[in-house]
């Protein structure tokens, strides 16, 4: 599979940070919070930053445009999903939430959709047991501030397959 739609479920500090860096990198986002006015600041922080970039002669104002031409948002978590290759959940830190959201991720993605998780302390094989594609989740921990830092810890959980690791691994190495 060619990872080219990536969804980000959360719009706080890492995920507009790790949409900013997908749609910089080429990829199609659709980027989902549950406010919109929260998806609104999202994506002027991301201009925000992405002006930083310019300014220190990493990006070009064409590159900007045509990132922030990638990004889509939506408040509708099935809209955000629709044909993605790869979701990354970047809500709070709450067990129960992400649990919830693995398992409505594995409800409404399409079969092949891998789902990584940027949670920073809650087993991968715990979310992955909200999921009948276990095999098909992992952990993708970026680093914040995300645009900046070039390093992306990937996590199996106990029944991630060698194929989702190798796919989420080359992934990363695309922007690091
Ligand atoms: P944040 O509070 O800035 O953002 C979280 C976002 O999740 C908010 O915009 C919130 O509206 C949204 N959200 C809450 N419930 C939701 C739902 N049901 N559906 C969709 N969106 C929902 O948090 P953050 O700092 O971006 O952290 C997000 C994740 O990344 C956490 O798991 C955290 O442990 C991890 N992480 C954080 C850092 C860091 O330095 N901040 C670093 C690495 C990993």
């Amino acid at each position: 599979m060619e990872i080219k739609q990536i969804s980000v479920i959360g719009a706080g500090t890492m995920g507009n940070g790790i949409a900013h860096v997908f749609a910089q990198y080429g990829f199609n986002v659709l980027l989902h919070d549950v406010k919109q006015e929260i998806l609104d600041r999202a994506v002027s922080t991301i201009r925000t930053n992405m002006d930083r970039q310019i300014k220190k002669g990493t990006l070009s104002e064409d590159q900007k445009s045509q990132a922030l031409s990638r990004i889509q948002t939506s408040t509708d978590l099935t809209a955000s999903v629709r044909g993605s290759h790869l979701v990354v959940e970047a809500v709070v830190e709450d067990a129960a939430l992400k649990r919830r959201i693995f398992s409505d991720l594995d409800r409404l993605c399409d079969a092949q959709a891998i789902l990584a998780s940027n949670t920073s302390s809650i087993s991968i094989t715990e979310l992955a047991a909200s999921t009948k594609r276990p095999q098909k989740c992992i952990g993708m921990h970026f680093m914040s501030p995300v645009p900046v830092m070039k390093l992306v810890e990937i996590i199996r959980g106990l029944l991630t397959s060698d194929e989702t690791t190798i796919l989420v691994m080359e992934l990363a190495k695309n922007f690091l």
